[in-house]
């Protein structure tokens, strides 16, 4: 089988599919406080829909299948769905990014229907900070739907995700730390992006990997590289001298990985985005409802990839900000 590549001969093997724009949290830095227009019922995929173009994909070359959203816990019966997609033959992993506030009456469904990666969202480990930057007072229940996680082994490692922003997270950051050794969390903090609903993003506000990994050097000494031999692997992956505790950087802005970009994207409405800040997007919706065959699809899709952007522009004069704000695209 021809395997799924784009023109400059990037291998794709990864897609994010958004389930659903709709999130309960109001995170400063990508909705605003009173949310977005939310998506009519009849624009957003089917659980049937988004399987079929799984499958489609699984079929070409796609291996790894992530769930997002908005915020994918949010839509009915995720279980059902995560247990229809680890059906798919030749899809070596299925994960989910959630912001984990519904994880402790989800976790256990979602270990039973075959889930065995998930990312948890959590920018502070402070009430307040987190109040603030979610609008919502929720610090509680997310680390009760993380302490949940811990019950079902076969999801790991539990990921945590903080996005770095300057004079906001540099004073949390050894507390962070602290909890990659003490628990069985693989911290990871990823670069703020100009992704905003509101605008807000402003240079300025980077707190770059690099930056972060100094100030915990200054603390535990050099962090110790981990290597796995995979190049389209985003975070740069550290554990301590002693070995314990494994902490990452994602570093989108500072240390672009669009050489070795191995994703593309399905929004809840079912376009596809061959790139984060993409301004175009191939409409896979209008195909599977007209009736196309898988072939058609697959065809659309190869189509889609081979024509995928060279790089994001950020920082450049060439960077146009994307038509979406993360959540409508699907973090
Ligand atoms: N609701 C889920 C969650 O919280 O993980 C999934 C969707 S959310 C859009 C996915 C990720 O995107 C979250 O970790 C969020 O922090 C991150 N994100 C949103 N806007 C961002 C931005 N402007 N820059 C960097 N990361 C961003």
């Amino acid at each position: 089988m021809e395997l799924l590549v784009d023109s400059y001969g990037r291998r794709i093997k990864s897609m994010r599919i958004s389930i659903t724009d709709k999130c309960n949290f109001r995170c400063t830095y990508c909705m605003p406080a009173e949310g977005l227009p939310w998506l009519k019922k009849a624009e957003i995929l089917s659980y049937e829909e988004i399987e079929r173009i799984a499958t489609v994909a699984v079929s070409i070359g796609i291996e790894q299948i992530r769930l997002t959203g908005g915020e994918p816990l949010v839509r009915r019966d995720i279980p059902d769905l995560v247990r229809q997609l680890r059906k798919i033959e030749g899809l070596r992993s299925l994960s989910l990014t959630t912001n984990g506030i519904l994880l402790k009456q989800l976790a256990g469904a979602l270990s039973e229907a075959g889930l065995t990666r998930i990312n948890v969202s959590l920018d502070s480990l402070m009430r307040e900070k987190f109040a603030k930057l979610t609008r919502r007072d929720q610090l509680t229940r997310v680390l009760e739907g993380l302490k949940e996680l811990e019950q079902y082994p076969s999801i790991h490692p539990i990921k945590v995700n903080a996005v770095a922003i300057r004079d906001y997270s540099e004073e949390e950051v050894l507390e962070f730390v602290r909890l990659a050794r003490r628990k069985a969390y693989v911290i990871r903090w990823i670069e703020f992006m100009p992704l905003d609903a509101d605008q807000i993003w402003r240079k300025e506000d980077i707190l770059s990997g690099a930056e972060l990994k100094a100030l915990i050097e200054d603390e535990y000494g050099p962090l110790v590289p981990i290597t796995t031999g995979d190049p389209s692997e985003t975070a740069r992956r550290y554990t301590f001298s002693d070995g314990i505790g494994e902490v990452g950087f994602i570093n989108p802005v500072s240390e672009p990985f669009c050489a070795t970009c191995d994703r593309i994207r399905l929004t809840a409405d079912g376009q596809l985005r061959t790139c984060l800040f993409a301004t175009e997007e191939t409409d896979l919706r209008a195909i599977l409802r007209s009736n196309a065959s898988d072939d058609d699809l697959a065809k659309v899709i190869r189509q889609a990839v081979w024509n995928k952007e060279l790089k994001h522009y950020i920082g450049d004069t060439r960077f146009k900000r994307a038509n979406r704000s993360m959540s409508m695209i699907g973090g």
